[in-house]
């Protein structure tokens, strides 16, 4: 039998054509419902950037969009969609915050499990959050990778958290935790492998949230 090159070659075209187009759609819808906070369509959107992620920040890179956009819409849909939960859900609430938030000279611990054990020394932001952890009732993990997050969750249980990371990380750690409970990403300010910067506030905010 004769394979019908021709035609198989229509098709993937047609395919390819097919989803450039969806993928110009979630974007386009992403990005409206990120700057209007207005949700529409967020399975779709969140199916497509997820599926097709590197070809969505490409497409915004050879357009001049920064490609960050991309992370932003799928961390600020996944906010608002678990978030009613993220609010009703009792129990051992956590926070993880990445390893590079810490002073230079700080004097942590690293567990195996648990990650860096904060001293509370004040030199760095990861001290005030875990103040404002006690008054809010949750626990902080100060995480050397995404590794650590899933011991904490074989070991602990929690119930719901809050995720702290550059773009790409917590666009791509949020997706495989919001397969086992509510999940809110708070971005860096500042992010880099050293000496970086979290929002205090907007964690603050994410764990008054959770305490009404
Ligand atoms: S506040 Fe905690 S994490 Fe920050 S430098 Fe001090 S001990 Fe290290």
């Amino acid at each position: 039998m004769q394979v019908p090159y021709e035609i198989l070659g229509k098709v993937f075209v047609i395919l390819a054509i097919a989803v450039i187009i969806s993928i110009f759609v979630a974007l386009f819808i992403g990005a409206y419902s990120f700057r209007c906070k207005k949700i529409l369509f967020p399975n779709f959107v969140l199916f497509m950037l997820y599926l097709f992620y590197g070809p969505a920040k490409w497409i915004c890179r050879r357009f001049s969009i920064r490609d960050t956009i991309v992370d932003e819409i799928l961390i600020e849909l996944r906010n608002a969609l678990m978030l009613e939960e993220f609010k009703k859900k009792e129990g051992l609430k956590v926070i993880f915050l990445p390893q590079c938030l810490r002073h230079p000279d700080c004097k942590a611990r690293c567990d195996p499990i648990e990650g860096y054990q904060c001293k509370r020394c004040g030199k760095c932001d990861i001290g005030t959050v875990c103040k404002a952890a006690d008054k809010y009732n949750f626990r902080v993990f100060v995480i050397p990778g995404g590794s650590f997050i899933k011991k904490i969750l074989r070991v602990y249980k929690p119930c719901s958290c809050i995720g702290v990371a550059c773009y790409p990380e917590l666009s791509e750690s949020m997706q495989g935790v919001a397969a086992f409970m509510p999940v809110q990403g708070v971005c860096l300010l500042k992010d880099g492998c050293f000496n970086t910067e979290a929002d205090v506030e907007a964690i603050i905010r994410k764990m008054e949230e959770s305490f009404v």
